[in-house]
């Protein structure tokens, strides 16, 4: 079976075609800034890459170009060899546990929940629209990233707020990065061939979030109501106190979007290093002795170091402690810094192990209490399987 698996923003298309017979990424890349000017497509496999200037004027255009390129470059013949497309969509609300093949019911609701994420789902729904015209007869399904979270119960996900902001608004945490936190899970179950397993899973990215997992369901995340919750991030505040809201936009004289706006844009690394969003800028000049940069890694550090710490009771315990997307998976010296705050816990790095990056590898010592993983996250892949489950 092959699968599409799309991950669709605002003005950009991510896609991998994957055989599913041998998971063989057959052709995977990006369509960037639709809509803007400067537009560009990269496509690539194991054999090639290609990087082509395009003008790009929206989601349909880009689809199509997709869609001439994988019959010309002869990875498949025919497009009838698309046995299916996974979309990613952020939100689900609290009506979407799991996946689901996407119908027009489906689809009012995606763009109904629009509301609670208005900068992803509508990107999303553009995505499964332009497919929709290309391949009309493809079957599609939706994957949440909020449906793993959806296991947590009302004392987890309910904030102690007047609750008929809940029951009249769907004011709740949902969480966010399920898709991810749920192939770390089944990896992990995988590799110690056991289901029953108290995991944190730390998906730190440019965007980050912590989940505790106990035999394979989440029981708590992070992310709340929104991404802008939980972790410190790239640009991204996490927690921080409510009030300070009102407080900032009497100062600056700003409006509440604006400030959110701050709190999602200017904040996390790059509102403290004031160099950059990306770890790896705030690491390079943390080296040259940049204060504000290695005050940016301690608080990223403690900020998910408060969260493991919390789940790891939650959890009575936990059997591994797993990192995932672009610092879990690539920095060891955070890696590092995080297994060392958790010497409380019994946790032992493995020095030598966590000096590598990108693979799936064990970083703890064996004498640790908590065995720590790199476990390299493949939404895409995840994205597939569930459209296999769906379809087949
Ligand atoms: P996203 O959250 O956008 O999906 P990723 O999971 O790919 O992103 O993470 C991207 C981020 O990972 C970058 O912004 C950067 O901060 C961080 N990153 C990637 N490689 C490294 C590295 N070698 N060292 C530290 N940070 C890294």
């Amino acid at each position: 079976m092959k699968i599409m698996a799309i991950n669709a923003g605002s003005s950009s298309l991510k896609f991998s075609l994957i055989d599913m017979d041998n998971k063989e990424v057959l052709l995977s890349g990006v369509f960037e800034r639709i809509g803007i000017e400067g537009s560009n497509y990269t496509l690539k496999n194991k054999d090639f890459k290609i990087r082509q200037e395009e003008e790009l004027t929206d989601h349909y255009s880009a689809v199509k170009i997709l869609m001439e390129k994988i019959t010309e470059l002869k990875i498949i013949t025919s497009l009838e060899e698309i046995d299916g497309i996974g979309h990613r969509v952020v939100h689900g609300s609290d009506v979407y546990s799991k996946s689901v093949v996407i119908t027009d019911k489906v689809l009012e609701d995606i763009i109904k929940f629009s509301d609670l994420a208005p900068l992803h789902n509508p990107a999303n729904v553009l995505g499964i629209k332009a497919f929709k015209e290309a391949l009309p007869n493809t079957p599609m399904v939706a994957v949440f990233d909020t449906a793993f979270h959806q296991t947590m119960e009302k004392k987890d996900y309910l904030y102690p707020v007047p609750i008929k902001w809940y029951e009249e608004y769907n004011v709740r945490k949902y969480g966010f990065h399920g898709t991810s936190h749920c192939y770390i899970a089944k990896r992990i179950s995988e590799i110690k061939e056991k289901d029953n397993l108290r995991i944190i899973s730390c998906h730190l990215g440019n965007g980050g979030s912590v989940t505790a997992i106990k035999d394979g369901k989440c029981i708590d995340t992070s992310m709340g109501f929104t991404p802008l919750a939980g972790i410190m991030m790239g640009s991204r505040s996490g927690d921080i106190d409510p009030s300070i809201i009102p407080y900032v936009m009497e100062k600056y004289g700003k409006s509440a979007g604006e400030v959110i706006d701050d709190l999602n844009k200017k904040s996390g690394f790059l509102g403290i290093s004031e160099i950059s969003n990306d770890t790896r800028d705030v690491l390079e000049a943390m080296a040259d002795g940049n204060e504000k940069c290695s005050l940016a890694v301690d608080m990223f550090v403690k900020s998910v170091v408060k969260y493991i710490a919390q789940y790891y009771v939650e959890l009575g315990g936990c059997d591994v402690i797993a990192f995932a997307a672009g610092i879990g998976e690539n920095n060891n010296l955070i890696r590092l810094k995080i297994m060392e705050s958790l010497a409380a816990l019994g946790v032992i790095a493995d020095i030598e192990a966590n000096n590598t990056n990108r693979e799936e590898k064990k970083i703890s010592s064996k004498d640790s209490k908590i065995e720590c993983w790199v476990i390299p996250t493949d939404e895409e892949l995840m994205i597939a399987m569930d459209t296999v489950e769906l379809i087949k």
